[in-house]
């Protein structure tokens, strides 16, 4: 499948002339080419976007609403197209795609088309003095930046927000998983979303990031992606005072405590560690265990893990797919070998799988737990982001916490635990934005979602983004003498 830019509304080649070859994770093949866009490329999508911006942002809450709904109804009505696409492009098993990432990108379009209905901003009373009242308005032309672990979804949780605010759109998905942003494209366009309104363009952060994030007429940036990325963004951003939202990596620990409900925690703690093969943001990569369930724990948990079925990501049995890329392969090995020369135990995986034709030359490791490691090291400093966990036993909560803490991210956290008291202790003081008690992943819409530490700065989600994305303007009033 060859990709072109969306920009004004057309489907255009880029202007470098320039194309990429598309791999596909799960059998090393290239089944595609995208746009290799530049700067130029960038001007041209800013210009659209910026010419857009009156009239859309000038829509009330209700017409723009109307629009952004028929996205969400195109992504519900392709669902099964835009998962086939998902599943193919990145690796991921099918039915990971079919049952969370396209539906949670139909539902952020839903979520932030019937939010902006409900927003209101605040009047402050100060008597006979007079009253002051808050307006909130778009802000112009926002960049929307995002990685290829969640493609569509992550794509959308910037995009829906930005438009539904009011503003109109440049968005770059990850080079190397673009091809729902290509059909999203589609369903935009077949939806009535006016011309210039959201341009996306293809191509590597080296050619065309500078001149999106440093362009002029782009006032807002919102990146997700790598912490490294987001600190050279942050540098060329800040002198030109633009606003910014950065979601970035992660180290997250899960702690689990002996008085948990050892099998629900086990079911959980699976998936928390190899959903996506370990490519989510919010898996929990150290997993910290009090002393006296260790033994068990370890038992049974790598029992499990080697009975995860890694295989051709389009059948159902498939439980582990194949990892984005094959450099992103020889850097997850790279921190395997790594960990066994800082004295880590392989307790299970450690290697690469090797399936049959076709997907001999896919991008295949099979779920790894390494032991015997200290927090102090890289292998517990680092993202990794692929299958790999680490597994470490502490004596008291104090020891597990100051672990938990111990690394620069504070991204996400879980913790185990009966003890309702101690659950909302060491929740409080987990250094991170977002703490599990007993589950993962489970989180309403509505609620601020971000990092701190080197996790991020800002927070997306619900009202926050909504308000991320306009800027607030104090009209004061004096009620004068009587
Ligand atoms: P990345 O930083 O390499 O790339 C992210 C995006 O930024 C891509 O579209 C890329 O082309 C673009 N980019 C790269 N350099 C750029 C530059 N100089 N200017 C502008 N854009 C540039 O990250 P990735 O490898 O695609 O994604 C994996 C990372 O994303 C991991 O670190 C993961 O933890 C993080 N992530 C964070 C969250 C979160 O919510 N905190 C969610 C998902 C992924």
């Amino acid at each position: 499948m060859d990709l072109l830019n969306w920009i004004n509304g057309a489907f255009v080649e880029p202007a470098t002339g320039r194309y990429l070859d598309n791999v596909e994770p799960a059998t090393g093949q290239v089944y595609g080419r995208i746009p290799d866009s530049g700067p130029d490329d960038v001007h041209r999508a800013v210009a659209a976007a910026k010419a857009a911006f009156p009239a859309w942002s000038r829509l009330t809450a209700a017409e723009r609403s109307r629009i952004l709904l028929r996205v969400s109804d195109g992504i519900a009505a392709r669902l099964d197209e835009l998962a086939a696409a998902e599943s193919k492009d990145n690796g991921k098993p099918l039915k990971l795609a079919t049952t969370v990432d396209i539906p949670r990108a139909r539902d952020n379009f839903a979520f932030y088309a019937t939010a902006i209905l409900h927003d209101h901003s605040e009047t402050h009373d100060m008597g006979v003095s007079g009253f002051n009242y808050t307006l909130r308005r778009p802000i112009g032309v926002a960049a929307c930046i995002s990685p290829w672990n969640l493609p569509l979804y992550l794509f959308t949780w910037k995009i829906a927000p930005a438009l539904a605010a009011g503003n109109t759109v440049v968005a770059k998905p990850s080079e190397v998983t673009p091809v729902t942003a290509y059909l999203l494209a589609q369903i935009c366009a077949d939806a009535g979303l006016p011309n210039g309104v959201l341009n996306i363009i293809h191509g590597t952060g080296a050619g065309l990031g500078e001149a999106l994030v440093t362009h002029p007429d782009v006032p807002v940036i919102s990146f997700t992606g790598g912490t490294v990325t987001g600190a050279k963004i942050s540098a060329q951003a800040a002198p030109l005072f633009k606003k910014l939202s950065l979601e970035l990596g992660g180290k997250n620990p899960n702690i689990i405590f002996a008085d948990c409900d050892f099998d629900e925690m086990l079911r959980t703690t699976v998936r928390s560690s190899f959903a996506n093969q370990g490519q989510i943001c919010l898996c929990g990569s150290r997993i910290l265990v009090e002393r006296s369930l260790y033994p068990r724990f370890l038992q049974a948990f790598t029992e499990r893990v080697r009975a995860l079925r890694v295989g051709d990501p389009s059948q159902d049995s498939t439980q582990v797919g194949a990892v984005v890329s094959e450099a992103h392969r020889d850097k997850i090995l790279s921190y395997i070998a790594l960990a066994q020369e800082e004295g880590g135990e392989i307790l299970c995986g450690g290697h690469p799988v090797q399936l049959d034709a076709p997907y001999d030359k896919g991008f295949f490791i099979a779920p790894t737990v390494i032991a015997n490691l200290t927090q102090d090291c890289r292998t517990n400093q680092e993202e990794i982001f692929g299958p790999v966990v680490t597994v470490q036993p502490f004596d008291t909560e104090e020891e597990a916490l100051a672990l938990a803490n111990a690394t620069q991210y504070g991204l996400a956290a879980t913790v185990w635990t009966s003890n309702l008291q101690r659950a909302h202790r060491v929740a409080s003081e987990i250094e991170s934005g977002i703490v599990w008690v007993n589950c993962w992943l489970v989180r309403d819409l509505r609620t601020p979602f971000g990092g701190i530490k080197s996790s991020g700065v800002g927070r997306e989600g619900g009202f926050e983004a909504l308000r991320f994305f306009t800027e607030p303007k104090n009209i004061c009033i004096a009620l004068g003498a009587h």
